[in-house]
């Protein structure tokens, strides 16, 4: 398993999130659609200037989402990877922009700060030697895609089994403090999204799934067959596995970890050029062909987006 292949959260209304992770954090929208079981609501795809897996952060603005919140048996945080050197300038941005931000701190031995999306979702920047990052020379690039993601679990155990048995993850470091422990888990090639942080807390917390709060974290599978071979191995462990479902951009399936978070693995192809052209993502909004008949009422129904000018357009 190489790593990540996207993330998706939930937020409200969706001027807000464009203008945070267009213009701010400066992501390119590269697919605007609807959620497919629920066309009246978007689905917004922001990644990298490639659309590539691991870039990936997904959203589904509903306008009326009442506030989440983050807790046992959920994804807490996500992170971006900030190539060695280009903290600093993503700190001079956020500050210009008077955007708030923790840090900067030290986790690993790489240095990171962390901030919240207009919803409450954790997001933070780290450091890395490691992924595919563009060389910073004081710029702040958009290209890297994810550094990791954090589970938040009751009892970590048996999803780090998951990890390190079946998906061939390394268990790497592990550090303590007065409010708990964080376990980190390296996919092998440790490449784009390759990290999963395993998080225990003492702190009493029931987690509710709404705005600001992750649904669910994919990881990748190269291609159709690649699927079918990891839905094969997870129902052996006795996982209980979705078929597979076509999501227009990809090809999912689901389950759900040992620790309660909600897993899917998604292929790599066709990809998000397979409806609009590269140089044109997310400029106009793609219907999948069950709901193209129904697009002016669709329309009628999705409040208008304005999207903000970004360097990652
Ligand atoms: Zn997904």
């Amino acid at each position: 398993m190489p790593g990540l292949h996207h993330v998706t959260a939930i937020s409200g209304p969706p001027q807000a999130n464009v203008d945070f992770y267009i213009g701010r954090l400066l992501q390119r929208l590269v697919k605007k659609t609807v959620n497919f079981d629920d066309p009246g609501t978007y689905h917004l795809y922001y990644g990298n200037r490639q659309a590539e897996p691991g870039t990936i952060l997904t959203f589904f603005p509903f306008v009326d989402a009442g506030p989440g919140r983050a807790g046992p048996g959920m994804a807490s945080a996500v992170a971006y990877a900030v190539p060695k050197g280009g903290l600093n300038a993503w700190m001079l941005a956020l500050a210009e922009a008077d955007v708030a931000f923790d840090g900067p701190s030290e986790r690993f031995g790489e240095q990171m700060i962390s901030l919240k999306d207009p919803d409450g979702l954790r997001v933070e920047l780290i450091e890395t030697e490691r992924g595919t990052g563009i060389p910073a020379a004081g710029d702040v690039p958009v290209d890297d895609g994810f550094h990791s993601v954090t589970l938040w679990l009751k009892q970590p155990d048996r999803t780090a089994r998951l990890l390190t048995d079946l998906f061939g993850y390394a268990s790497a470091e592990q550090a303590s403090d007065e409010g708990g422990t964080r376990y980190r888990f390296l996919a092998q090639g440790q490449g784009r999204g390759s990290a999963i942080d395993l998080l225990t807390s003492d702190a009493p917390s029931i987690g509710r799934q709404g705005a600001g709060t992750i649904h669910h974290v994919a990881f990748r599978a190269r291609d159709d067959d690649e699927q079918q071979a990891w839905q094969e191995a997870l129902r052996a462990q006795g996982f209980d596995v979705t078929p597979q479902i076509d999501r227009q951009y990809f090809n999912a399936i689901y389950f759900r970890e040992p620790g309660g978070v909600l897993f899917e693995i998604a292929t790599d192809p066709p990809g998000f050029a397979t409806d609009e052209p590269m140089d044109a993502l997310g400029q106009e909004l793609k219907l999948p062909d069950q709901h193209e008949p129904l697009r002016e009422r669709i329309e009628r129904v999705l409040p208008p987006i304005t999207l903000p000018r970004g360097r990652g357009r």
